[in-house]
């Protein structure tokens, strides 16, 4: 999600605008500007009907974002980490990418955007409301007051993926304290919408009136994708989040000596068994000093293998990534991603050693995990 273009920080989060934004702000002005504000306001020079409609686009651009910014306040008075604020296709996205810890964090996370909406859908209807006659106020307000009362509406549905549906979820989960019980009426409940949406839609079109009916089916199937697919993602991160480290690593410690020669390691350890991964132990004491991966063994020219040796081309241990095994899923993988490593070995209590923990294995567990529905 890091394409677009960069518009600024703020409280250190990205905010970025996905391009499909400029043809959206575009329509926007052409619509106001060609159609609805001569219409509405008559007898002004062309210029100021374009002028009008891009700046309530540009206008209706930054409510947008002060809606995703409402959340994304909340979240980190929270304490939960805000990747980045985008404009994106629909509307906003706000990228918090850990689940809400407690119902009441949820709630006011997922009200906090329509509250802005509705606050901005207040203001802008009390400037309309304060001069009706002047067209450069009267024009830009009278619209974007209505436009942001339906977007608080809108997300107020209280559907999966919707901001009303995180709250419904947020009540069934203080009601039932089953915040994975939760999150499956709040989906079902979206596709119960969407799915309302799309026999309206259908109803409208055989009552004649085909541009209203299509926008609604196309709404109603875009929110059935969401509901299905941020059901799927919140399960996962579930999955992520619960499980720890020691439940999924293997224990089964590929360590080689340091004297050993890449010769010997790639016949007796890749050549046969495929391993691509290698604690290094250091040859007096035993101890694991390093790791060596297909990475440090193709810096070699096979020339040399013979006369390399593991313990002089090992990345050394105080440079490698290490996890611990009470650590969730979740953060190891985040620590990987950092790093961009696929393997970390996982050191445990009495600073030893005790197993190692690779990306694939997290896939494995993890599918697996959503297979058996526990
Ligand atoms: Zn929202």
């Amino acid at each position: 999600m890091n394409s677009g273009i960069k518009l600024g920080h703020l409280w250190g989060i990205p905010i970025r605008m996905h391009l499909s934004w400029l043809v959206i702000i575009a329509l926007m002005t052409w619509s106001l500007g060609a159609g609805y504000f001569p219409e509405e306001f008559q007898s002004y020079n062309s210029w100021v009907y374009w002028g009008l409609g891009l700046l309530t686009s540009i206008l209706f651009a930054l409510s947008v974002l002060l809606h995703e910014m409402g959340h994304a306040y909340v979240a980190l008075h929270y304490q939960i980490p805000v990747k980045g604020i985008t404009l994106f296709i629909f509307g906003g996205l706000s990228e918090i990418t850990e689940e809400p810890k407690t119902p009441q964090a949820e709630f006011f996370i997922a009200i906090a955007g329509p509250l802005v909406s509705f606050g901005l859908a207040l203001l802008f209807g009390g400037l309309w409301l304060f001069n009706k006659q002047f067209i450069f106020l009267a024009a830009p307000s009278e619209w974007l007051g209505r436009i942001n009362l339906t977007l608080a509406i809108f997300n107020m549905i209280p559907g999966f993926p919707l901001d009303g549906g995180r709250v419904l979820r947020s009540l069934v989960w203080t009601a039932t304290k089953n915040v994975k019980r939760a999150s499956r009426v709040s989906s079902i409940a979206g596709q119960i919408i969407a799915f309302g949406f799309i026999g309206i839609g259908i109803y409208i079109i055989l009552q004649g009136q085909l541009f209203n009916g299509i926008w609604l089916i196309f709404i109603g199937w875009f929110l059935q994708n969401a509901a299905a697919t941020s059901f799927a993602q919140i399960g996962l991160r579930y999955i992520l989040q619960e499980a720890r480290v020691w439940q999924v690593m293997s224990r089964d410690l590929p360590l080689v000596p340091g004297n050993i020669s890449i010769n010997e390691l790639v016949n007796s350890r890749i050549i046969i068994g495929g391993r691509r991964f290698f604690l290094v132990a250091d040859s007096a004491t035993n101890n694991y000093c390093g790791i060596v991966t297909i990475n440090e063994i193709n810096g070699v020219a096979p020339e040399d293998w013979k006369k390399v040796t593991a313990g002089e081309i090992m990345m050394p241990c105080d440079k490698v990534l290490e996890v611990s095994p009470e650590l969730s899923l979740m953060e190891a993988l985040q620590k990987m991603d950092d790093k961009n490593v696929a393997q970390v070995p996982v050191r445990g209590a009495g600073n030893t050693v005790v197993g190692l923990l690779s990306r694939e294995q997290v896939l494995r567990y993890v599918r697996t995990r959503a297979e058996t529905r526990v």
